[in-house]
């Protein structure tokens, strides 16, 4: 029904693919077509592998109350259980039920209802591969039924201060993957390169080898905005716990699993390099 409204032609969107570019086209199009008055929503279908990705963008850019609810498949259509129609079945479900405004991206897979936020792809293959390992799921959808249970932690959509309006390129944020034995090279070339932030998918609490945080912290002399997040999969990375944020002049990502701190640093280094005030972001988001 919805895509019918819209008379969008409907395009999975494949995680090879994915990159800022298709996430600013991607975002403005959501953008002039929740406008429409005759549309009451918009379903995304969307590769699993970066679907958590692409879901969080979109929950601090686009600008309406609208639903926008993004499915996936774990199993291609040839296999036997395939489980593509139900989902999108259950998204188009959650999209028009009467309590869906105001939520955010939503994410639907397997029965469940996942806030962007929250959401993370944690298993290869299994149909169970969302969990929302922080906060728990969003609701469930049965055949069709819907039952929300929680609403969403933080400001998002319209409440969000973030806009993709006259945006056309994002800052270049790189992710580096931190395991017993990092050296320094891989940091030193992203700055080399150009990075303007780097998001460390650290050990534990966001921590990292000797090497890498002397690195990181030379990083941060020359103006590139450093987050330390968790290679973990769950929890919260704190300021001043295992490393003295103060003194290195790093923001701790909370919340937020390496490849989402590095879309909300994107989006906050449109608006400033101050580390304080990106710190607040990732307090805030
Ligand atoms: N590799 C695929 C993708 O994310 C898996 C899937 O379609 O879920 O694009």
């Amino acid at each position: 029904e919805l895509a019918h409204l819209t008379g969008e032609q409907v395009v999975n969107i494949g995680s090879q693919n994915m990159n800022n570019q298709v996430w600013l086209k991607l975002a403005k199009r959501v953008n002039t077509v929740l406008k429409r008055e005759d549309v009451a929503g918009v379903v995304i279908t969307h590769g699993t592998d970066t679907m958590e990705e692409t879901a969080w963008f979109l929950n601090l850019v686009v600008k309406s109350d609208k639903p926008v609810v993004m499915v996936g498949s774990m199993r291609p259509a040839t296999a036997i259980g395939a489980d593509g129609p139900a989902n999108l079945f259950n998204a188009v479900a959650t999209a028009v039920h009467p309590d869906v405004r105001g939520r955010g991206v939503l994410v639907v897979l397997n029965d469940e209802i996942h806030y962007a936020r929250e959401i993370e792809k944690q298993n290869s293959t299994q149909l169970d591969t969302f969990k929302s390992p922080n906060r728990g799921r969003a609701g469930v959808v049965n055949t069709g039924a819907v039952h929300f249970f929680n609403k969403p932690a933080a400001p998002h959509t319209k409440t969000s201060e973030f806009s993709v309006d006259g945006v056309n390129i994002l800052p270049r944020v790189e992710i580096i993957y931190s395991y017993a034995n990092l050296g320094r090279d891989l940091i030193d070339g992203a700055v080399e390169k150009g990075a303007k932030g780097l998001v460390l998918a650290g050990v534990g609490n966001g921590n990292s080898t000797d090497p890498a945080l002397a690195a990181l912290g030379d990083a941060v002399k020359q103006g590139v905005v450093v987050v330390r997040s968790s290679r973990t999969g769950s929890g919260l990375v704190m300021r001043n716990v295992e490393i003295d944020d103060d003194k290195m002049g790093t923001v701790a990502a909370m919340e937020f699993n390496p490849q989402k701190a590095r879309v909300l640093l994107m989006l906050a280094l449109i608006k400033t390099s101050n580390t304080k005030e990106i710190q607040d972001k990732f307090f805030k988001y």
